[in-house]
């Protein structure tokens, strides 16, 4: 058995899996609003300990633990950096694999928390029929990951960042600080910040409503679900802006790419799902150059689950 850990800006999922990534055990838990760092490695390994007991085994009975984390990771070094989603990470690089390998006696694999999400989806989920996949990562931003010819393609360390792939000149501000990004548009965080400023203008919405209601203070995944489905007229628009702008995106990628599978994941799209993704391929056809032979376009398999589960294949 081995553990599987993501590390998310809100939440920790945790996973216990045996030798065929079959989900033994799992657990969630908030990730600390302070604390730094060494507040995030004991979330983590209480996270972990807790899928742990879920599966009946001790932590340092595993063979080993996977983590995949935001920010500049280095792998061999086992530090993280600029996690930015994290609150209070600050600015140097952190030993997080050293530090939670010494809270639960195991050994702990560190990993790209995206490059993650797309292996698992590749090794077992959406895409496990395919040789080549871009992964897409729709959630507070718009990340991304890509599998050519079987092997994770990682450029200089920074490949797949479809989310800063521009697709307005001049466009929209991005949380990156450029113009015309596709996050720009479709981030959750972006999309939470143009709806506030609408709202804030007078714009008739239930967003924020259903935000207070459900003891929130972002504009999570659910909340822009519930308001598509009240029919609410903001949300309508925001998320319409943001499937065209993936579909703008996407179509590039694959127009430089030519990948057999696309997946689409994260916060969004896997709350959003299959009706969605439909809406993501329309979008893309009056991009794609060769549009009699699109790629599939799948919705995320593995779900919540699959960045935990995708740590999990980082246990050599
Ligand atoms: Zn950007």
């Amino acid at each position: 058995m081995r553990g599987g850990l993501d590390l998310g800006g809100t939440k920790i999922q945790a996973v216990v899996v045996d030798e065929d990534f079959r989900v033994l055990g799992k657990s969630r838990r908030p990730t600390p609003g302070e604390g730094g760092p060494p507040a995030v490695a004991d979330a983590l390994a209480a996270a972990l300990a807790d899928a742990a007991a879920d599966a009946g085994v001790d932590p340092g009975a595993l063979e080993g633990v996977g983590l995949g984390s935001p920010g500049a990771v280095d792998a061999p070094a086992g530090t993280v950096a600029e996690a930015r989603n994290i609150p209070g990470w600050g600015e140097g690089a952190y030993p997080l694999a050293a530090a939670l390998g010494e809270r639960l006696g195991a050994r702990v694999a560190l990993g790209n928390d995206v490059q993650v999400g797309v292996d698992a989806e590749y090794a077992l989920g959406a895409a496990k029929d395919s040789p080549s996949l871009l992964g897409v990562f729709w959630g507070t931003g718009v990340g991304g990951g890509i599998i050519l010819d079987g092997k994770p393609w990682l450029g200089r360390g920074a490949a797949g960042e479809i989310g800063h792939m521009v697709v307005e000149r001049g466009g929209a501000r991005c949380p990156c600080g450029r113009r015309g990004c596709m996050e720009a548009y479709a981030g959750r965080g972006a999309m939470e910040a143009e709806a506030r400023r609408q709202a804030g203008a007078g714009r008739e919405t239930s967003l924020f409503q259903i935000m207070e209601q459900r003891g929130r203070v972002r504009l999570q995944s659910g909340i822009w679900a519930r308001a598509l489905k009240r029919g609410d007229g903001l949300a309508t628009e925001l998320i319409g802006r943001a499937v065209e702008a993936l579909g703008t995106g996407i179509a590039s990628a694959v127009n430089l790419l030519d990948v057999e599978t696309v997946v689409i994941g994260g916060g969004l799209g896997t709350r959003l799902g299959e009706p969605y993704v439909e809406r993501i391929r329309d979008a893309m056809r009056p991009h794609l150059f060769l549009d009699e032979r699109p790629p599939a376009v799948r919705p995320a398999a593995l779900g919540d689950l699959g960045g935990a589960v995708g740590a999990a294949l980082l246990v050599a």
